[in-house]
């Protein structure tokens, strides 16, 4: 006779330090992977989640896995995440107490966190004032300098005439950068070798952020010939504490755009890294910082590093300050936002092996052209080692309306040879048939002996491209 078996019933005790969810409900005002990372981060948190949506993005991932959803307008941007009323009234409607505006979209608008503040909603990040400050990058250099923190020699201020243009780079000394001061995602940028294209360059450079920011003022720099961008990651709380994660090394960038970053960067010294990482919470503590934040620098050969700009909000690449350091940036923002003190001190962030982000973007990886499309089949990496942060999934329709970085691959190891290692056998499990991706050419650079010895710049992508050109 077999006895049956009897289905005990399992009760799972609370967890000794189960803490207090820093918000009931919090509203994430995304789309894509960082809608979803923001949602896993509010599970683990225990806090409940509203997914806001386009008509196109019915379907996604960020909506099916949020507790709740509301649909805030037609696909263009302008007309849903970017559209202010809608985003708050779905806060209203499903009463949620916070607002996470992930990166892009309303992340870095300091009227929107103004019109949180004014309906009671608490915005994940900084105040608007902050905001304001190191949003307007021309404004940000002066405010920077007047803190005593390196910055990339350039005009004083906005640059209103072609006059003031030719006589700034006279000083500066060619090759200069006209750049708009409203700018961002590698735009509204020109480079500039001699007096006689400048007026030229100065005004496309005008209109171009005319029409890409909604505001032409532009400011000039010294451009570097070979530099590396390197950024540190700040968090603050409320109460004075600020800290950095260290740096993250992102040289490896296509027209101005990063495509891979990782951390620690192999480009600098421990000395070095520790003065960087200082003077980044120098230039933090200066304009009172609070939640997460970046301050990008460019290191020129001689190890002489300035200030470009900072971004006040969670940025593309935490993963690999992530996993390095062991510290959720996404949960730290919002204990910190709930008025929670920061988890840890600076004497416990520690760089531990070397992690590589590849972004995953639907284009076709030798031209950079959009490729948007069905995803027909579909496998991502697993392993040791392998984070994955996508919204994809089989059969997901990628729109044309939106940014095409559809994935971000991220390799972990105790050093960079074994990051390395498992970024390269990722990329080759890792399936994705019906539209063209970069991968492939991820898997190249992962092959090519500059990029494994790590003497590369940010110029090193141009070379790279021309050298596939002439194979092909
Ligand atoms: P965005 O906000 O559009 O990302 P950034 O000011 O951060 O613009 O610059 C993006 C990239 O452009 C940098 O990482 C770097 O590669 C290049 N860049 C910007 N300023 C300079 C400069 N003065 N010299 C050389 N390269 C520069």
């Amino acid at each position: 006779m077999t006895a049956a078996i009897k289905r005990k019933t399992l009760k799972v005790p609370a967890a000794p330090h189960a803490e207090e969810p820093p918000f009931k409900k919090v509203l994430i005002a995304n789309r894509g992977e960082i809608a979803l990372r923001v949602i896993l981060a509010c599970k683990e948190l225990g806090i409940q989640t509203v997914a806001v949506y386009s008509e196109a993005d019915r379907n996604s991932l960020h909506v099916r896995f949020a507790d709740e959803e509301v649909c805030i307008g037609p696909a263009p941007s302008a007309k849903s995440y970017l559209n202010i009323p809608q985003v708050i009234a779905a806060a209203e409607v499903t009463g949620a107490e916070a607002i996470h505006p992930g990166y892009g979209f309303l992340s870095e608008n300091a009227y929107f966190v103004e019109v949180c503040q004014a309906c009671g909603i608490n915005f994940i990040g900084p105040n608007p004032e902050i905001i304001r400050k190191m949003g307007n990058k021309a404004q940000a250099k002066a405010t920077m300098q007047a803190a005593g923190i390196p910055l990339m020699p350039g005009s004083d201020g906005l640059v209103e005439t072609v006059d003031e243009a030719l006589a700034n780079a006279e000083q500066i000394g060619y090759p200069v950068i006209v750049k708009a001061s409203a700018g961002g995602g590698g735009r509204g940028m020109r480079i500039c070798n001699n007096a006689e294209e400048l007026p030229e360059l100065y005004h496309t450079a005008r209109s171009e952020a005319k029409i890409a920011f909604g505001d032409d003022a532009v400011y000039m720099e010294k451009y570097l010939l070979e530099p590396r961008h390197i950024e540190v990651q700040i968090m603050g709380d409320l109460y004075g504490n600020i800290v950095h994660l260290g740096e993250r090394e992102c040289s490896i960038q296509r027209r101005h755009q990063k495509l891979i970053e990782e951390s620690p960067s192999g480009a600098i010294t421990q000395e070095l890294r520790e003065r960087i990482c200082a003077m980044a919470v120098k230039a933090a503590r200066a304009v009172g910082y609070y939640n997460a934040g970046t301050i990008e620098f460019l290191l020129d050969k001689r190890g002489d590093f300035f200030f470009m700009e900072m971004n006040t909000r969670v940025q593309v690449e935490h993963p690999v300050t992530e996993m390095v350091t062991g510290i959720d940036i996404v949960k730290e923002q919002l204990r910190i936002a709930a008025g929670q003190r920061l988890t840890f001190t600076q004497a416990d962030v520690v760089q531990r092996g070397h992690a590589i982000e590849c972004r995953i973007n639907a284009e076709d990886p030798w031209k950079f052209t959009p490729c948007p499309g069905r995803i027909t089949a579909l496998n991502f990496p697993g392993g040791p080692g392998i984070r994955v942060d996508t919204a994809m999934y089989q059969d997901a329709v990628i729109p044309p309306t939106y940014d095409s970085m559809v994935a971000k691959l991220i390799a972990y190891g105790n050093n960079r040879t074994e990051a390395l290692a498992r970024m390269r056998r990722a990329l080759d499990t890792l399936v994705i048939e019906g539209v063209k991706t970069t991968a492939p050419l991820h898997r190249k650079i992962m092959d090519h002996p500059d990029f494994i010895s790590g003497g590369f710049s940010t110029k090193w992508m141009e070379t790279f491209m021309a050298e596939l050109d002439a194979e092909r």
